[in-house]
């Protein structure tokens, strides 16, 4: 239980809604900043500003799964101006007091308070996180193709948390999976797995039969060449972290649909998504 424990909660979007119904329900203060546009009448949350926020009480402060970006300012999906969270006001928090956030941006790397916890570096986050987000991925390949999953040719990049769980979600609809990773390791795993190994350099060689391309890789690994061989229908889904993994100009120069799908477990799963974050951090807090 969180009895005795303020938190803040600035900016976020539909996971954040949940987060705080269940640090409510752990029995924590919770205030919200950035939620203007949602407010719901019964909540024991307190919407509040920023300024109005007496940090020497605060335990801990949850920030977007983006982070803050450039300028300082935090993603909010429920307000109609992202609120300002300036590195001296972070930097001014208590030693004690956690700083969480879901991807570490360089606006956080200047930020010299030491407590700052970056969810999305943890494994368990991650793998947890995947479900949701092959569950979107699913959603995304049957919306945008006019095939069965059954039987179509997936390609995969990437054999981390992601990849994994898109290699179950897509072998368990029956999909002919094949997998592209950099170690030798990885594609003795993904031989096990019954997928078919592809060697990263051969990558453009081994895409001509593909029906639907998802990327987990965050670099520029769709290359010209690899797009250049794949079929006009083929469907390709990018769920790298922003800018994606794929040159979008030549996607569209060739007539390839190419899609950037970040936040899908926001998108798909929110609830779940939410619930996920809430026992995490109320892990670390405790
Ligand atoms: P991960 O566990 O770190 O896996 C990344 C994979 O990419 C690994 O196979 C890694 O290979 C490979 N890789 C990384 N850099 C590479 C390079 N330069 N060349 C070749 N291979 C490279 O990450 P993850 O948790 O699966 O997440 C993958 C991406 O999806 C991240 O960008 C993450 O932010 C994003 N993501 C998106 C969503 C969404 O909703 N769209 C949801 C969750 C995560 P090695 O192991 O050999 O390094």
């Amino acid at each position: 239980m969180l009895t005795g424990k303020s938190i803040v909660v600035i900016g976020g979007d539909a996971r954040y809604i949940e987060l705080m119904h269940q640090l409510v329900m752990s029995d924590a203060s919770v205030f919200a900043v950035g939620y203007e546009e949602y407010q719901e009448k019964e909540s024991e949350v307190q919407y509040v500003t920023i300024e109005d926020l007496n940090q020497e009480a605060l335990d801990a402060v949850i920030l977007p799964i983006t982070g803050l970006d450039e300028a300082g300012f935090a993603e909010a999906h429920y307000a109609e101006k992202s609120p300002r969270v300036s590195s001296e006001w972070l930097n001014d928090l208590p030693e004690n007091t956690l700083i969480f956030t879901g991807i570490r941006t360089q606006y956080l790397n200047d930020v010299t308070h030491e407590n700052i916890v970056a969810l999305f570096d943890r494994d368990d986050i991650a793998i947890y996180n995947s479900i949701p987000t092959a569950e979107g991925t699913v959603m995304l390949a049957i919306q945008y193709t006019p095939i069965t999953i059954h039987n179509a040719n997936v390609t995969i990049l990437g054999f981390g948390r992601v990849g994994k769980s898109l290699v179950n979600a897509f072998q368990g609809l029956g999909a002919n999976v094949s997998v592209a990773a950099r170690k030798e390791t990885d594609l003795a795993r993904i031989f096990e797995t019954r997928a078919k190994p592809l060697q990263l350099e051969q990558l453009s060689e081994e895409v001509r039969e593909c029906d639907i391309l998802i990327n987990t890789i965050p670099t520029r690994i769709v290359t010209p060449e690899v797009i250049h061989n794949l079929s006009k229908s083929c469907l390709i889904l990018d769920l790298a972290s922003k800018p994606g993994g794929v040159d979008y100009r030549y996607a569209k120069k060739k007539g390839v649909k190419a899609i950037l799908a970040p936040g899908l477990p926001g998108m798909v799963a929110p609830q779940t998504a939410g619930k996920i974050l809430a026992q995490v951090i109320q892990t670390i807090i405790l």
